[in-house]
Order: structure tokens, then sequence, then C-alpha cells
């Protein structure tokens, strides 16, 4: 009966749009066709390296001959490919299978996912943790499901877009405080009293700059105006501060900042999955209001068993973030002694500034032929002007590694005219 039914559909007329190209389908090619172009006139087409090898200091890319040196993987602990972490994945994977095909609160929650929240509120010393499916998703969730019209959100200018994204979507009252600006932000935070609860909201370190939020300064303007300090620690967690627990352990305030997101899929791990740690209270409310946690599948237990032992090897021992610090620093020495200036403070994310957009990007595809992997940013992701190579270090760059790298970096420096 449904065969018969479907055989007399086939025969039946096509309709007409089957016949002719779709119109509609037709119009939005040309906008996009348009739209493409002028993101390509504008020289700001990002193109994909494609890697055939796993993750690591030295990768193998699709075109190029021979081994690559990687400088531009957020593998700041070089766990990504750490034969413990995928013995840990792959254990799950064998325990737990692939995927929970649900998600959290339907019937999505192993004792993996509570040991792995457990694991995450302990490290950062925190009352409890939330799982998402990345911290993109922690950012979309927390703002709207703890903020009301009644609330202000003060965001600094230079926040990561999922902040930008997870603030848009909340009602709070908004405002943007200029970059690290404390001037700024306690004349916003005086124009915030009015509101019932004001939650400052800063990334702990930036990603574009390797500078680090005046954490310390923060709090103390957030416990003169009674306000909430929230940190994204994307590109903190693992490896800042003595034992690797952030930007809030680095500058000594981790008892004064309220609310902590982060990823598994940088330094923990890399594989993927965020996270929100904080009060209790706040944990509770976002598993029952905090959209993305619960209409998104739960994180796969293979991804959940690589973070666990991510975090067992950094609780067990602070070497490997004391590594990244030592090479770090042996990276922005030479390079700073070779005549090139590096963005921000201390931090494995070490920006090579060129200014010019083409300069950044014939650079960077010059030290590829030299074996080195490093990515340049222009406008829009920078500002104009400020166009820059992003080199980011890894604990598992040797010493060898750092010095090939500055050396290329010399080399095309000189061939075109960046260094005096
Ligand atoms: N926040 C910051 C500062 C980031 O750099 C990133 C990733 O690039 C994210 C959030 C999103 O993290 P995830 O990859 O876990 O979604």
């Amino acid at each position: 009966m449904w065969c018969s039914r479907l055989l007399r559909a086939c025969s039946a007329p096509a309709p007409c749009s089957l016949l002719r190209p779709h119109s509609a389908l037709a119009h939005m090619t040309r906008i996009l066709e348009g739209e493409l172009e002028s993101i390509r006139g504008a020289g700001t087409w990002k193109s994909e390296r494609v890697i055939t090898s796993p993750q690591g200091p030295h990768i193998h890319v699709e075109g190029s001959r021979g081994g690559i040196l990687n400088f531009c993987a957020n593998n700041y602990l070089g766990l990504s490919s750490h034969p413990e972490v995928i013995r840990s994945g792959h254990e799950a994977l064998e325990k737990f299978g692939a995927g929970l095909s649900s998600v959290r609160f339907i019937c999505g929650t192993q004792s993996i996912h509570k040991s792995l929240e457990e694991k995450i509120s302990h490290f950062h010393q925190r009352e409890d943790a939330i799982l998402y499916a990345s911290c993109f998703d922690a950012n979309a969730g927390i703002f709207e499901a703890l903020l009301t019209p009644e609330d202000a959100v003060l965001s600094d200018e230079l926040n990561h877009a999922s902040i930008i994204d997870g603030i848009r979507l909340c009602k709070a009252n908004k405002y943007r405080y200029k970059h690290m600006d404390m001037q700024d932000l306690e004349a916003k935070l005086q124009d915030a009293q009015k509101h019932r609860l004001r939650l400052i909201a800063t990334d702990g370190a930036f990603s574009m700059d390797g500078d680090i939020a005046p954490l310390k300064e923060i709090c103390q303007l957030a416990q003169k105006y009674q306000a909430l300090v929230f940190i994204d620690e994307c590109h903190a967690t693992g490896f800042l501060g003595p034992s690797g627990r952030g930007t809030d352990e680095l500058l000594g305030v981790m008892d004064q900042v309220t609310i902590v997101n982060s990823t598994l899929g940088k330094a923990l791990g890399g594989a993927a999955g965020g996270y929100t740690t904080g009060p209790k209270a706040l944990i509770d409310l976002l598993r029952q209001r905090s959209r993305p946690y619960l209409f998104s599948n739960s994180l796969p237990p293979a991804v959940v068993g690589c973070a666990s032992k991510a975090l067992d090897l950094l609780m067990e021992s602070n070497a490997i973030a004391q590594s990244v610090a030592a090479k770090t620093k042996r990276f922005r020495s030479k390079m700073a002694a070779a005549g090139f200036t590096i963005s921000g403070q201390d931090h494995p994310i070490c920006p090579v500034m060129l200014g010019d957009a083409r300069l950044a990007s014939v650079m960077a595809d010059d030290m590829l032929e030299r074996g080195i992997y490093v990515i340049g940013f222009s406008f829009p992701v920078v500002p104009k002007g400020k166009a820059r190579i992003r080199v980011q270090i890894s604990a598992v760059h040797s010493e060898d590694d750092i010095d090939r790298c500055v050396d290329a970096f010399t080399e095309v420096g000189h061939k075109h005219r960046a260094l005096p």
C-alpha cells in the first residue's frame, strides 16, 4: 500500500519547481557568490590546511613534503596526542560506548560525566561544575540563564566571540568597557549601580594579543561596587599559574572570581567540550535553564575519558605547566633579541607584530616553505594596521624546535624587510 502510493507519486507530473532551475535557490546563490567574492577581494579569505597526522609539535600537512613544525595549535601542554590520554579515551569508548544518543537530563548522564564534573570543580577549587559540548556552548548558555532585565553585564570590548554571542542572547543591561581599561570599567560600574546584579565578564587571557586581564584590579572594583566576576579561561586553564589552575591562580584571586568557563578542547587533551565551574546554586540553575545544556547531546565517552586523564596528569605534577612557561620565555626573548615585537605578557600566545596584512600573509607562507606552520591574522580578526603572525608555544616543543622557528623568522623577516 505504501509502495503503490510511492509509485503513483513517482509517475505524477513533477512540480514545475523541479523542471526549472529553482529561482529562489539561484537568487540565494547569486547573493552568496557576491559575498564570497567580497571576502576574497578584502584579502580575508580563510583557507584550511589539511593535516594528515595526529595533532602535535611535528605534523604532516597535505601538499607539503616531510614533517612540519607546528606553532599554531592550542595544544599548550602537548596532551592532544599523549599516550595516556589516548589510552584513557580508548578505555572509555570500550566501556561506555560511542555516545549517549541523548541530552544529559533524559538519559545522557553516565558515571564518567559526574566524575569529570567533580574533578573539574576540585581542580578549580569551586563548589560544582557542569559540562557542555564546547566552551562556546558554555558561554552561550550562562548569561541568559543567570541574568534578567533587572541585571547588568559589563564586558571587555575584546572578549571572545562566544562571550559576545552569549551576552547578546540575554536580556540584561549591557555595558562594554574599553579593553582592560579600569577607569572605564569603574565608570560603567557606577552607572550600573541601579541594577539588581552586576556581572563583569572577561577573558582571562586574550587569544589574539596574549595579554592577561588585570584580575586583581577587576576584583577590587567588583568588591567596591558589589559585582560578580566571570572569566573565560580557555587560554589559561592547565598552564597559567604555579599549578596551572589559570589566570585567577596566577594573579592570586581564586577566591574572588565567582565563575570560570573553560574548554577541554585546548590544553586539556584538545578533543572537545567545555564547562562552567562556580557556586553550586548557579550550577544547579544551569542544569535547569541553560539551553545548550538542555537541548544538545552529552559529551561522548571517549572525549570524557581523554579530558579526565589530562586533568589527572595535571593534578599529579605541575612539571608540564612549568615547562611551557620556560619555553615561552626562550621564544619571546630570542625573538625580541632578533628585533621583532612580540605582543602580550609571558603567555605562550606570542603574536609577532608586523602591521601590514600582506606582509603577515607572505611571511607565514614563507615560513611554511621552511617547514614551520604559523598563521597570519589580519583585519577583521584583528584591528586594521595590526596584522601579525600568531605563534603558540607548547610544552612538547623542544628547545631545538624553538630555535629553528626563531632562525626561520629571522631569515624571512630580513627577506621581507620586516627587520632593521
Ligand atoms: N572562549 C575562548 C576565549 C576561545 O578562544 C574559544 C575557542 O576558540 C572558545 C571560548 C570556544 O571554545 P570551544 O572550542 O570549547 O568551543
